[in-house]
Parts: C-alpha cells; sequence; structure tokens
C-alpha cells in the first residue's frame, strides 16, 4: 500500500504553545510505519508574539499556506493581553472564520475507573450565534443600552447537527470495533433554550431535529435538553451523555464546564472542522503562570493530533495515540504537576512514545 503524506501545519503561538506543539509533532512522527502515514510539517506563526514582532496576529501567510498546502494543522495557545490592544485581535477566531472550520469539537473523557465515568464529544457551531459580534450601545433617557444580535440560520444549523450524527455513527463504529466505552449505543442530546428564544433557537432545534431524521442516522438516538437544566445534569450524571450539540455560546460555556468534571485542562483536546479541513488545538491557553519551566501537560496537544487524524479520517492511527495516552494515566506513574504528579512534559511525552 502507497503510503499517505499529510502536510500538516504547525502553529505553536505563545506560552506553553511553544512546548506543548513539539510533542503533538513528535506523537505524529512517532505512529508505526505500518499505518502508512508519512507527515509533512510546515511552521506557520501566529499569536502575540507574532503580532509585536510582525503587526499581525495572523499573517496572511499563515493563511495562505494553510488553505494551499496543508491536510490539517495543530494550533498551541496564544495569549491574550489583559487590556486590549490596538489592531490586535485573537488569530484562532480569525482561523475559524478564514477556513470555514464550522464546528469546535471537543471530546471529553475521564481515566478508566473513574467513579463517575465520562465519554462525551460536544460540538459547538462556531460560525453564527451571539458571536457575531454585532454589538451597539445608544444613549437612552434612562442611561446607556447596550445590545448584541443572536443570528441562528437554517445551513449552520443543519452542517452542525449533521456533523454530530456523523460523529455519533463514527464513536459506535470504533465501540463496536472494541474501545471501550460506557455507552452502547449512539445518541445525540440537542441542547437549546426555545421555551424562551423560540425563534432563535427555535430554528436550531427544529433544524438540527431534521438533519439527525436523515435515513442514515436511523441507528442514532436523538433527544434534546433545554440548556440550564442540561448543565445540572451534565453535573449530576455525566454518564448520560455520549454526543452533545449546541449553538456557540452554550457549547462555549458546557465545554468548559465539562473540562472541569475531568481534573484538568491539560488534559482537554479540541478540533475545529470544517469541509476537509481540521485544526487540533488543545482547550487550555497559554499558561503563562508555567510557561518555560517543562511542565505543561501534553496530553491535551497529544489528544488533539489524535482528534485532528480522525477528521482526516486516519482512525487507526488516532486510537494508537488515544490508546497510548490512557495507558499512560491509567498506569498513573508518571503525571504532570496540574494531575498532582511530578513528572516533567518531557517525561510524560517519553513515556507516551514508548506505549505507543
Ligand atoms: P490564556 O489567556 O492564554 O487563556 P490563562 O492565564 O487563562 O491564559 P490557561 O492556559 O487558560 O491560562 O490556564 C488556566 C490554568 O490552567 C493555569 O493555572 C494554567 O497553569 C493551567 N493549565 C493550563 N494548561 C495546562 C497544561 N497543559 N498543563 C498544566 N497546567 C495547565
Ligand atoms: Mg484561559
Amino acid at each position: 500500500m502507497a503510503a499517505r503524506t499529510l502536510r500538516i501545519g504547525l502553529i505553536p503561538g505563545d506560552g506553553i504553545g511553544k512546548e506543548v506543539i513539539p510533542a503533538g509533532r513528535r506523537i505524529l512522527e512517532a505512529l508505526p510505519a505500518s499505518l502508512g502515514l508519512k507527515f509533512e510539517f510546515i511552521k506557520l506563526r501566529a499569536g502575540f508574539e507574532t503580532f509585536e514582532q510582525t503587526g499581525a496576529a495572523l499573517p496572511d501567510e499563515t493563511v495562505a499556506i494553510l488553505k494551499s498546502d496543508c491536510d490539517g494543522a495543530l494550533f498551541g495557545a496564544v495569549s491574550s493581553p489583559s487590556t486590549a490592544v490596538k489592531g490586535y485581535s485573537s488569530p484562532i477566531v480569525a482561523l475559524r472564520k478564514k477556513l470555514d472550520l464550522y464546528a469546535n469539537v471537543r471530546p471529553v473523557k475521564s481515566v478508566g475507573g473513574a467513579a463517575n465515568p465520562i465519554d462525551m464529544v460536544i460540538v459547538r457551531e462556531n460560525t453564527e450565534d451571539l458571536y457575531v459580534k454585532e454589538e451597539k450601545t445608544y444613549d437612552t433617557p434612562e442611561g446607556k443600552v447596550a445590545e448584541a444580535i443572536k443570528r441562528i440560520s437554517q445551513r449552520a444549523s443543519s452542517r452542525i447537527a449533521t456533523m454530530a450524527g456523523e460523529i455519533a455513527l463514527r464513536r459506535q463504529k470504533i465501540r463496536s470495533a472494541g474501545s471501550p466505552s460506557i455507552h452502547t449505543s449512539p445518541l445525540v442530546t440537542i441542547t437549546h433554550k426555545s421555551n424562551v428564544l423560540s425563534q432563535t433557537d427555535g430554528l436550531f432545534r427544529s433544524t438540527a431535529r431534521e438533519a439527525l431524521s436523515a435515513g442514515r442516522f436511523t441507528s442514532v438516538a436523538v433527544e434534546e435538553q433545554i440548556v440550564d437544566s442540561m448543565v445540572y445534569k451534565l453535573f449530576r450524571q455525566p454518564e448520560a451523555y455520549d454526543v452533545i450539540v449546541a449553538p456557540n455560546l452554550y457549547g462555549d460555556i458546557l465545554s468548559d464546564g465539562a473540562a472541569a468534571l475531568v481534573g484538568s485542562l491539560g488534559l482537554v483536546p479540541s478540533a475545529n472542522v470544517g469541509e476537509g479541513f481540521a485544526i487540533g488545538e488543545p482547550c487550555h491557553g497559554s499558561a503563562p503562570d508555567i510557561m518555560g519551566q517543562n511542565i505543561a501537560n501534553p496530553i491535551a496537544t497529544l489528544r488533539s493530533a489524535a482528534l485532528m487524524l480522525e477528521f482526516l479520517n486516519e482512525e487507526e492511527a488516532a486510537a494508537r495515540i488515544y490508546a497510548a495516552v490512557d495507558a499512560n494515566l491509567e498506569e498513573g506513574k508518571l503525571l504532570s504537576p496540574d494531575l498532582g504528579g511530578k513528572a516533567t512534559t518531557t517525561e510524560v511525552l517519553e513515556d507516551i512514545l514508548r506505549r505507543l
């Protein structure tokens, strides 16, 4: 079988992004040759440091190379200055727009043997809702009033729900292949607040329902949950969820809440996904408090690399990475300080590479 070559953009960004992205590269390079995968890496710039050096947080060159030369990418983290800096805005937000990466996908999984086992994926719509950032402030006799547009479209709701359905099917396929899980059949939970926002969230709800009623999703159970009760249940009974699909704002909040359930931001991966393109990105930020000490947990990035591979249809390679990471966590001997251990970034990585 001819080897498939994947060209992967590497965007370390700022802070611990510079320490964890090289770990992501190492694990891809260490995948066994029998998988028939080869990698070419292209180093790309973005972030606050890039902004200070070049005047652009996301240089045009980075976007152009991602579009024309890459199959996927790994993105580290970018610092967000605590006070607004003129001309600076988040490069990952811009990148999602420019590449139409309409889904933000976050798997949240507990380590084997946890008291409350969790194995869910949150699929967050990434292009609209309140995050269209159309805000205005005006004066009235009673003082200032500020307003924001919440935009929900049929197109965006339909494609995000379809992706959630596909992910549910893929997870079921992986389970059928023998991968251990707390779930036995695929379930998608549609999250909304249509009892209050009958038009916007109402459209999300009905569109998602319709998309998930397509013939190929007959094996996928579909349920709905109002977002506030969802938060309650997410904390009380997290094992009940398989795939959650949500509009942008609720998805943002739910995914950070879910990350808290498994203990450390250093464990949780994400992917920004569009048509035929995926950027793996650890959920954590640039963590300036621990940068430069070689103690950042690389696992969120290793899992993000695996998640990127899943969306590039390399499920087996992804499964190898997940299994090596799980084995490290289950043994629990070489853990980074955020998990109560003493191991360095390098030691955690070496242990996982050995298990690969
Ligand atoms: P940013 O503005 O870039 O988001 P932040 O100060 O909010 O930076 P985060 O990266 O969001 O920092 O991290 C929040 C906390 O979690 C910090 O205390 C950080 O040290 C810790 N943390 C984040 N990522 C990791 C990691 N990979 N390993 C260990 N600890 C981490
Ligand atoms: Mg942060």
